[in-house]
């Protein structure tokens, strides 16, 4: 059969109607519970909700087929789902992550590194020669997250992947921001895609969820979800069900939120106030050309600006908007502003002026209406 396109994996991966009622939309499975058979068997592969659940099945599924690995592990949140990955490296073993990184998935690295008695090496990931260099001798694991927070930096998949794999390294790559819409990454090589699917993969900023897929190494599959059992830190059936619900629209918001988000960029590019804005979908951007290669579709909803006059300038537009509601987080429906350092705390390495923006669904006309009105 001819393979399917976008919106139809979102729709039906993973997902027929129910087998005994014939429900079209996917029942949520509370039970935590299942029946054996008299012979003691569970013929239909269920046992106890810790070990797994339909609706657990169905996103799963899902996910695997939308990344296109043999299989993903659903967790509680983005943080549960890098702890997994991170229970792979041993005492000794190295992690070789880049500098700009999400700032909990860096406090975490140097934290769980510390603890197993493991190494961390930060590297910047726009240096391959960098990242060669961390990754020669026996790292065990190569992360890379692209686009990255706060300053929407990109990292060469591909060149990071087969330099992390000269080295024998797993390369792990948190696709987050730019979701499976704009981004494969195991179609560059590499061997594990993480989500934090609290962001576009739940999409309507209610629901929190992590995911880890891998692309074909069935032993690290079972790894994984080995660790899920034993961590005992699944996904919920009901959030599993919502993000299942939520990925259906998952390639029509992300598109339109790209488009919105490109407009967005290009029109602050030109403003006075604005002196700097990153989104790798302007050519000024220093990893657009690669972002133009391994991303399709578009280069994310996700940007950043420096304010012209300093953090008060920058706090001040922030506190002006109306329609981009000043929270954290990304990947909602609904636009997002928020003044980076503020949240990163200490040993941030956003600029004092920078805001982030995360572009929703709205009208683009609507929001650059409102970022006028604000920086003005
Ligand atoms: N990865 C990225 C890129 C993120 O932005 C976040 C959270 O903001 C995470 C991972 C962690 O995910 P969660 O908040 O679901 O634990």
């Amino acid at each position: 059969m001819q393979k399917a396109g976008l919106n139809t994996s979102c729709v039906h991966a993973a997902h027929s109607p129910d087998a005994v009622t014939g429900a079209v939309a996917e029942p949520i499975h509370l039970s935590t519970t299942f029946e054996r058979d008299a012979d003691g068997e569970y013929p239909r592969g269920y046992r106890y909700s810790r070990e797994g659940t339909p609706n657990r099945t169905a996103l799963e599924g899902c996910l695997a087929e939308l990344e296109g690995g043999i299989g993903a592990v659903a967790f509680a949140s983005g943080l549960a789902a890098n702890h997994a990955v991170l229970d792979l490296l041993g005492a000794g073993e190295r992690l070789v992550a880049p500098l700009e990184g999400y700032y909990g998935t860096l406090r975490q690295f140097a934290e769980l590194t510390r603890r197993r008695g493991a190494t961390l090496e930060l590297v910047d990931f726009c240096e391959p020669s960098a990242v060669k260099t961390a990754a020669a001798g026996g790292a065990r694991l190569v992360w890379v997250e692209t686009p990255a927070n706060p300053l929407l930096s990109v990292t060469d998949i591909g060149l990071t992947a087969s330099l992390a794999h000269d080295a024998a390294a797993l390369v792990v790559c948190d696709n987050t921001f730019a979701t499976p819409v704009c981004q494969r990454p195991f179609q560059h090589g590499a061997d594990l895609v993480l989500h934090s699917a609290t962001k576009y993969l739940g999409g309507h900023s209610d629901v929190l969820g992590g995911v880890v897929v891998v692309r074909s190494d069935a032993a690290l599959l079972e790894r994984l979800r080995e660790w899920q059992r034993m961590a005992g830190a699944p996904l919920a059936p009901f959030d599993c069900w919502l993000l299942r619900r939520s990925i259906a629209t998952l390639a029509l918001r992300v598109r339109a939120q790209c488009q919105g988000a490109q407009r967005v960029a290009e029109s602050l590019a030109a403003h006075a106030r604005v002196e700097r804005v990153f989104y790798p979908g302007l050519v000024t951007h220093p990893g657009h050309a690669i972002a133009a290669a391994q991303m399709r579709g578009g280069f994310g909803a996700m940007l950043s600006i420096c304010i012209a006059g300093g953090r008060e300038a920058a706090l001040r537009v922030a506190s002006r908007t109306r329609l981009f509601r000043r929270a954290t987080s990304l990947g909602g429906v609904e636009s997002l502003i928020e003044h980076r350092a503020s949240i990163e705390g200490s040993g941030t390495r956003a600029p004092q002026n920078l805001l982030r923006l995360s572009v929703g669904i709205e009208e683009p006309e609507d929001l650059l209406e409102d970022l006028a009105q604000a920086l003005a």
